[in-house]
Formats: structure tokens, C-alpha cells, sequence
């Protein structure tokens, strides 16, 4: 199928930028739009045809529910069968926003939506052409992350292009996602409630409106362990994975550079591309190699800064497109500093660790 790419301009958008859009949407097609998070692949929530099409079009399990996207509170009584205080007390504080809240779900959400469970992960985004598109069409808008099942989230149009052009109808090129990783999902169906996956409103915010709330156990997890589930079917599944063989160095700055120097060294003096993902505090550690006789003539290293490690929204949001990035080059092994884990470093941690499959080296 020709999937049409249409730009559109945050701030300056018009009802007729979204008719095609929203036109695809209600007729059961797919289009993929940008959220303050990542990029969604878009379908009609109702519709269990067009959530099968999300499926097929990314490849994606289809046991993995998909998350329902709604542009104001009041689409939400229709979509759940009651709405728990709590909801209530974190839209007024984080809707529009980065959050999922997971609720038990009414019968007009199909099961195909959810893959198959009772519950249905509801957000309302607050990017101002994700929240037009739900306007305009009408309806809740069924959208899991706009990449190929298995790959790291797409944060600009150009990613999704790469995993679904001539897969799905429509693709509105709004610019990159600012928050660059996925919600955080909490689940309301629990007590106490739990923090299935972490994202950029961290675990502390979410305590001053529900003090008791906690991590699923899995989240938390740091080694490959698979007597551990997730609660979040998507979580299990290995995901972001680059192609290349990704490893995490952790521990004092320096030794963490040195550790990262001498593998990538080694492994470029057998001829095998190298990647290396760090920050602006220890790029420079890094300068030598690139400069290596036979690097010189032949280049196989290929680093990426994303960013000063004080600014982790900034790392945040540089990190899929930098795994993205390593694949691009043909990296065929890649070495990521460690960040640190408070805050949104929580978050920017799990996906690190998700794609290097908890390839953990403590020096
Ligand atoms: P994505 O939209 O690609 O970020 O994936 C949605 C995430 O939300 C996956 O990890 C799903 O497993 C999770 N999710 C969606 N609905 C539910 C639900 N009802 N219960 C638990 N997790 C859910
Ligand atoms: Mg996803």
C-alpha cells in the first residue's frame, strides 16, 4: 500500500490538515502521528479490525494490549466500567500528559484492543497534533508505538518511515517527540496501585497523589531473570533491541570510560564496527581511538553524545534515535555508559537495560 506522509505544523494547524486523517481513522486505517512520548501507530479503539491491522502492521504479539488514547476527561466513562478516585486525582494532575492509567475496561473497548484482558490502558496525550487527530476523528484512538515489534521506539516521522512505510495509510510528520520515552503506566486495578512501566513522571510525583503506590517487581529487575514477569504483557518481550551486541559499563566515571576504551579498541583492531554511546562528560575519553591508524583509514567507530549526564530529559529523549542510529552504521558492537536511576534515570535505566538484555558489566 502507498502510505501518504503529511506534515503538519504544531503551531499552526487548521480542522483541514486533520479530514484525510481523521477520515483514514473512522474507516478502520491506520495513522501513525506524533505524542509528546514517542510516535503512535493509530487505530479506531472501537474497531477490532483496525487494532488486528495495528497488530499485523508492527509485527507485534497480539496478546501485547494496545494503549487508548483519548483527547479530554469526558471520553473516558464510556471506555471503563468504573472510574476508580485515584484516575481522577492523577488526570487533574498529569493529563494531559506522559501517563497511562490501566482501569477495567467496559464492554464497548473489543478484547482484540486489549489482547484479550479485562483492563484497558487509557492516556491522554497532551501534543497538540495527537490531540487534534483524537478530536477530529471522533472517536478513541487505539495506538501502541509507531515502530516494528522488537524495535526501539520511533521518535521522529523519518523512524517511521523506516519500520512501516507501505504498511499502514497515513504518517503525519509533526516533528520529534520531546520526551522521546514511552508513558509511565500505572495499574488502578490493584492495591496497592503499581508502576508497570517507568517513563518521564517518575515515582516520586506519582507518591504526592498516591503515597503508597510501588513498582512492579519487574521493573525493578536488573538481571536476566524469567522467573520474574511483567505485569504489562509488552514488558516481557525483549525490545529496542539494536542488531548489534549492546553492553552496559556501570561504575565510577573513569573506569567506566576506560573499560569502554579498551573493549572498543580490541574489538576494532579485529575489524568489527563499533559504537559507543556516551555523554558529553566522557566523549573525549573516547577522541583517541577515533584516531587509530587503521580506524583512520577504514572508519568503524562511530560515537554518540546525547547529552550532558545533568540534563536527563535530554538523554532521555536522544536515546531510541541513538540505538536507531547504531543500526543505521551497522554497528556490530556497542557500548553504553550506565546512567544513574533517580528520576527519569529510571526510566532511561529499564530501556537501556531492556535492549542491552541486561548485559550488565559492573567495573
Ligand atoms: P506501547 O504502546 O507500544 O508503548 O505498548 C503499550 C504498553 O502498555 C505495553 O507494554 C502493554 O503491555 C501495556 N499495556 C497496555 N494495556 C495494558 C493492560 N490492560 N494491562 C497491562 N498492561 C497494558
Ligand atoms: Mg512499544
Amino acid at each position: 500500500m502507498k502510505t501518504i506522509i503529511q506534515k503538519i505544523d504544531a503551531t499552526n494547524m487548521a480542522s483541514s490538515d486533520f479530514k484525510e486523517a481523521a477520515e483514514l481513522l473512522r474507516a478502520g486505517k491506520l495513522v501513525a502521528f506524533p505524542t509528546e512520548t514517542v510516535y503512535g501507530l493509530g487505530g479506531n479503539a472501537y474497531d477490532s479490525t483496525a487494532s488486528a491491522r495495528i497488530y499485523a502492521a508492527k509485527g507485534r504479539p497480539s496478546d501485547n494490549p494496545l494503549i487508548v488514547h483519548i483527547s479530554c476527561f469526558d471520553e473516558l466513562p464510556p471506555l471503563v466500567s468504573v472510574i476508580p478516585d485515584e484516575a481522577k486525582a492523577l488526570a487533574d494532575r498529569f493529563w494531559p500528559g506522559p501517563l497511562t492509567m490501566i482501569m477495567n475496561k467496559s464492554d464497548i473497548i473489543p478484547k482484540e484492543t486489549t489482547g484479550g484482558l479485562d483492563t484497558v490502558a487509557i492516556r491522554m496525550p497532551s501534543h497538540p497534533i495527537a490531540n487534534r487527530l483524537i478530536k477530529e476523528a471522533g472517536i478513541p484512538i487505539a495506538a501502541p508505538s509507531a515502530n516494528a515489534s522488537g524495535r526501539p521506539s520511533t521518535t521522529k516521522a523519518e523512524h517511521v518511515i523506516e519500520d512501516l512505510d507501505g504498511k499502514i495509510d497515513m504518517i503525519i510528520d509533526g516533528g520529534s517527540s520531546d520526551i522521546g520515552l514511552e508513558s509511565t503506566i500505572v495499574d488502578l486495578t490493584v492495591k496497592p496501585a503499581l508502576i508497570l512501566r517507568p517513563g518521564y513522571i517518575t515515582i516520586e510525583m506519582l507518591r504526592e497523589v498516591i503515597p503508597d503506590i510501588e513498582y512492579d517487581k519487574a521493573v525493578l529487575k536488573r538481571i536476566k531473570d524469567d522467573t520474574i514477569v511483567a505485569k504489562a504483557p509488552g514488558m516481557k518481550y525483549r525490545h529496542y533491541a539494536p542488531k548489534g551486541e549492546l553492553t552496559i559499563f556501570e561504575g565510577d566515571a573513569k573506569a567506566v570510560s576506560s573499560h569502554i576504551y579498551n573493549e572498543a579498541k580490541e574489538k576494532l583492531e579485529s575489524g568489527y564496527t563499533v559504537g559507543i554511546l556516551t555523554s558529553d562528560e566522557l566523549a573525549k575519553s573516547y577522541e583517541s581511538l577515533a584516531t587509530e591508524k587503521a580506524n583512520a583509514v577504514n572508519p568503524k567507530l562511530y560515537i554518540k553524545d546525547i547529552g550532558s549526564r545533568k540534563n536527563e530529559a535530554e538523554i532521555a529523549a536522544g536515546l531510541f534515535d541513538a540505538l536507531r542510529y547504531f543500526d543505521e552504521i551497522g554497528a556490530e558492537y556497542i557500548y553504553a555508559e550506565a546512567f544513574s536511576e533517580g528520576g527519569i534515570g529510571q526510566a532511561i535505566m529499564n530501556r537501556l537495560m531492556k535492549a542491552a538484555g541486561y548485559h550488565i558489566v559492573k567495573v
